[in-house]
């Protein structure tokens, strides 16, 4: 299979050694938010994607502190559609990329998307796993809460298996984690590996069923936007671009 390489980037904000050390043990290498933007963004560039052609598609949580992403984002492509919902699954579904895949400008040889799908998690000033610092707060917050709060259920064995219309989207969460998240032992890492698998996994779904390939590229970024005391940062996991029907891995690695 075809690969596209990324050069590896390094980081140059300023965490402490240490607390950089403690997390690379689970995101062995976060990347600044903004450079992973500008670095997919030049590789796309290179393979005919731009701010003119393409529609960004965006599934990450809804959380505020996930904004930047966002806005970093846009900065690149313009205004982009939100697929994603708590965690950053990408419940908006069939019928949300169904809608988006109408939305990319037809006027050029192709229509493009690139989509954007990531879950999350905050590290504190101490690497406290799932410790995020929020503007105006005294005290350490939390991230992902939706991830926490299903870990916490997980542990006590009182996860709610049915939708209540009333928090259906925790509800269907709860419902597609329970398919890949850990059972023994559970951790908030382990239950953000597993939001991670459960949207590569639902990406890659949705993408495969929805866009048509005989008319539309698209590039595919999966990976775990983390929350550090100095910014947002990203660790990749698994991307890839389809154009003309053919699919390339992008690797980050090499
Ligand atoms: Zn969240």
């Amino acid at each position: 299979m075809l690969v596209i390489a990324i050069p590896v980037l390094y980081m140059t904000a300023k965490v402490s050694t240490m607390v950089m050390t403690n997390i690379q043990q689970y995101f062995p290498n976060p990347t600044e938010e903004s450079v992973f933007m500008a670095k997919t963004a030049s590789t796309l560039e290179t393979l005919g994607f731009s701010g003119d052609n393409t529609l960004p598609i965006i599934a990450i949580c809804r959380d505020e502190i996930c904004a930047s992403f966002v806005n970093a984002a846009e900065r690149h492509w313009g205004n982009s559609f939100t697929l994603g919902g708590l965690a950053g699954l990408p419940f908006a579904g069939k019928t949300g990329l169904g809608a988006a895949s109408h939305h990319a400008p037809d006027i050029y040889d192709r229509q493009r998307f690139v989509i954007y799908a990531m879950t999350h998690i905050g590290f504190g000033p101490d690497a406290e796993i799932g410790g995020c610092v929020r503007p105006g707060m005294e005290h350490l917050n939390g991230a992902c809460g939706a991830l926490i709060a299903y870990t916490e259920q997980l542990k006590e064995h009182k996860v709610e298996s049915k939708i209540f219309t009333d928090d259906g989207e925790y509800g269907l969460l709860t419902h597609r984690l329970a398919k890949v998240a850990p059972t023994d032992s559970p951790d908030l890492i382990g239950v953000t590996k597993a939001a991670l698998a459960a949207i590569r996994q639902d990406i890659d779904g949705l993408t495969t069923t929805v866009l048509d390939t005989q008319q539309a590229d698209y590039a595919v970024f999966t990976g775990t936007q983390i929350h550090l005391p100095d910014g947002n940062y990203v660790q990749t996991a698994d991307s890839w671009v389809v154009m003309n029907g053919q699919r390339q891995d992008i690797s980050f690695n090499s």
